[in-house]
């Protein structure tokens, strides 16, 4: 799927809302921004990211003075790039893994169901295709269907993973994998976590035993901890980006399942309130469906 096929529901109703807040007028006053507030929040950018980008589009009325409707969507989408978070340059270029670490480890984290096991077999398929070679670490001990998930993920990919016994240390399975991952050079080490919310301070503990581990082999890794968010659940994937980088650092974002959503103005709201990069959007359940996260072309294809 294209970006452009996959936020097909998100520009739709993004469209329809914000032309109706426009419609009928020939400058950009108070009422046309009380309108493309509420237009906002409906497609779930959320009322803080919301507020912010009204705040900057009527500064820039403000100060530009003759600026009409016909000039709106240019400056919204100049005001939206601008509240984007922009990723570290490393990790800009997408797959080009040029000067980055060797292994690179990746810890895997969000809560199930999210699509985490999809996106980690969608990212050991792009490394592979271009040309890394790739070690999955199946740390997600409590769940049979998480090991039994990435396994097929790991055959279809044709990468190798590492796992134990259902219900062993999770911190035990990390620390083999990237064993196992620096015994056969690998390039990527990819360790899936489990992702229980229910208990805050297991989780927080259960993650930075995982981190010990890792680092005891490899003191620079975990080199990113990417967090996996469910678009289509909208404002819930906002909070659970909350709990889960107040109970451990998250140095990366990917929003999945914005095929088939109205509601991929969160990808905005996540961007915007958790002050980390979106790395990767998820489009579709088909390998190929993982792109990696733009935000000028995310911004323009909103609205094109
Ligand atoms: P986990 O429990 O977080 O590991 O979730 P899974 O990876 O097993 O995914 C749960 C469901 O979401 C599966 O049916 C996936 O095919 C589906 N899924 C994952 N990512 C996407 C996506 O980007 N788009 C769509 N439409 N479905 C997805």
């Amino acid at each position: 799927q294209t970006l452009d096929q996959g936020l097909e529901k998100t520009k739709e109703s993004f469209f329809s809302k914000i032309t109706k807040a426009v419609a009928g007028k020939s400058s950009i006053d108070d009422d046309v921004l009380d309108n493309l507030e509420e237009a906002l929040v409906g497609a779930d950018v959320g009322i803080e990211t919301t507020v912010a980008l009204i705040d900057r589009i009527s500064d820039r009325v403000k100060k530009d003075k003759y600026l009409g409707t016909a000039d709106l969507n240019r400056i919204m989408q100049e005001e939206m790039a601008g509240i984007l978070v922009d990723a570290p340059s490393s990790l800009a270029s997408g797959f080009d893994l040029q000067g980055m670490p060797k292994p690179y480890v990746m810890l895997v984290v969000g809560v199930n169901g999210v699509g985490k096991t999809t996106t980690i077999g969608k990212l050991a398929h792009q490394f592979k295709a271009a040309g890394k070679s790739v070690v999955l670490g199946a740390a997600d001990t409590f769940r049979a269907a998480a090991v039994g998930q990435l396994t097929i993920w790991s055959e279809r990919v044709g990468v190798p993973i590492v796992k134990q016994a259902m219900g062993s240390d999770p911190a035990s399975v990390a620390f083999d994998t990237v064993q196992s991952g620096m015994a056969r050079g690998a390039d990527v080490i990819i360790i899936d976590t489990a992702g229980r919310l229910h208990n805050k301070l297991h989780l927080m503990e259960e993650l930075s035993k995982i981190r010990r581990v890792i680092k005891k082999q490899l003191p620079e890794a975990p080199h990113e901890v990417l967090l996996v968010l469910d678009g289509s659940t909208g404002q819930n994937a906002l909070e659970q980006a909350k709990h889960f980088t107040a109970a451990t650092e998250v140095t990366s974002m990917a929003v999945t399942k914005l095929d088939g959503t109205a509601k991929g103005g969160v990808v905005l709201a996540i961007s915007h309130q958790m002050n980390i990069p979106v790395r990767y959007i998820g489009v579709g359940e088909k390998i190929e469906d993982l792109l990696v996260f733009d935000k000028k072309e995310f911004v323009h294809t909103l609205f094109s």
